[in-house]
């Protein structure tokens, strides 16, 4: 079944207002064949097309003139050998409930990244990661249906090319590709992940379990992030930047008490958040969007926020962080405008 003329607002955490000419709801694999047709159409007549999950991570900066496709696979089946669980998981499941259901079941590891909004296809798409783990640690696999050929393929871990909130997903050759299910591998010889910035508190000794690190997890969350059913919006807003040693150790001596993480490679990571709380913008307002007061890096819909509102706002931030620290934001939220991604700077332009 296709929608037509339909509003986005319910399928985007920043409940921003904009529509699709089409929405399709993909529910399960019988529907292939009928959303191949879908597609045919669409590039016949020149038209985008966007796959879309729990609109968690998405900006929609104005009317999208073309195919949506909501995908909502479902499923999940466990196999089980000595050392580990297996998990293949359909694509439109619910990130946060299948965390909440591992652990429920006594299936450890994916505790650090519980209370992540959005749908399962979606994970591996930027590699979800927080509190010292991704995506990509327990990943085993990916299925993905190419909606050119309509062919299915797999994709091991190591073929996904996981980096920090990116993967191949993210490459232009894989626009086509939406995601159908994961496999998760998940080992039986539990280790405890609770280094990592606020669970650091947590007690270390052998005692710990998994479901205390996700007790942890979603208090420290639910205190500190807004909850996009509350107040629209799309986490961090911005990726942590990562610089060269020199401009590195330049702002270190100016600020002393700058968080720091040496990478790699020689580069460093920079905390987004801090710089721009130093550049005093909590609270910085444009329209109906503003930076949230408690937690810097989130821009928040305070309810009648236009996309341009979003944009504006980003833009003043990005360009006053550049300013004071030297320093480039890059959007970790994906832009989409009326035929397909954009970004921060190519909407700018045209305002
Ligand atoms: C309050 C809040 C907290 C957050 N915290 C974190 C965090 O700690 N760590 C983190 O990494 N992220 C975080 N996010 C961002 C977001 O939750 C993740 O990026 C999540 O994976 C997005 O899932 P989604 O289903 O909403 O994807 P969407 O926003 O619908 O889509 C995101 C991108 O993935 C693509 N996509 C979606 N589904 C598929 C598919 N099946 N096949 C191919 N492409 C697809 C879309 O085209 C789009 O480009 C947070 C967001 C919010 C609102």
């Amino acid at each position: 079944m296709i929608e037509t003329n339909c509003s986005l607002k319910p399928f985007n955490s920043f409940a921003i207002e904009a529509k699709t000419e089409q929405l399709f709801h993909l529910k399960n694999r019988t529907q292939f064949p009928e959303l191949l047709v879908h597609i045919k159409q669409a590039i016949e007549n020149n038209k985008p097309i966007l796959i879309l999950g729990g609109g968690s991570n998405i900006l929609f900066c104005e009317n999208f003139a073309g195919l949506i496709i909501k995908v909502e696979l479902s499923g999940v089946e466990v196999t089980e050998s000595e050392s580990s669980y297996l998990l293949t998981v359909g694509a439109g499941e619910n990130w946060h409930k299948l965390v909440t259901d591992c652990i429920e079941q006594g299936i450890d590891g994916l505790e650090n990244l519980a209370l992540i909004p959005g749908v399962v296809g979606a994970a591996p798409v930027q590699n979800i990661g927080a509190y010292g783990t991704e995506f990509k640690d327990a990943c085993e696999s990916v299925e993905y249906i190419d909606l050119d050929s309509g062919q299915l393929h797999t994709l091991s871990a190591e073929q996904c090319l996981f980096g920090y909130r990116d993967s191949i997903f993210k490459t232009p050759a894989f626009k086509n590709a939406l995601i159908t299910q994961v496999t998760l591998k998940l080992s039986k010889k539990w280790q405890p992940q609770s280094r990592y910035g606020a669970l650091n508190n947590l007690k270390t000794d052998e005692q710990i379990t998994a479901k205390q690190i996700y007790q942890s997890v979603c208090q420290i969350r639910s205190e500190k992030l807004p909850d996009p059913a509350k107040l629209g919006n799309a986490g961090s807003f911005f990726k942590n930047p990562v610089v060269n040693q020199d401009l590195a150790d330049t702002l270190l001596a100016l600020h002393p008490k700058m968080p720091n993480y040496p990478q790699a490679d020689g580069k460093v990571k920079l905390a987004a958040g801090w710089l721009i709380d130093q550049a005093s913008l909590k609270g910085h307002q444009i329209g109906g969007a503003s930076v949230h007061q408690q937690q810097a890096l989130v821009l928040i819909n305070q309810g009648d926020a236009t996309a341009l509102d979003v944009v504006k706002l980003a833009g003043f931030v990005r360009d006053t962080v550049q300013q004071q620290f030297a320093v480039e934001l890059q959007h970790e939220v994906r832009f989409i405008g009326a035929v397909g991604e954009t970004n921060l700077s190519e909407v700018l332009k045209n305002v």
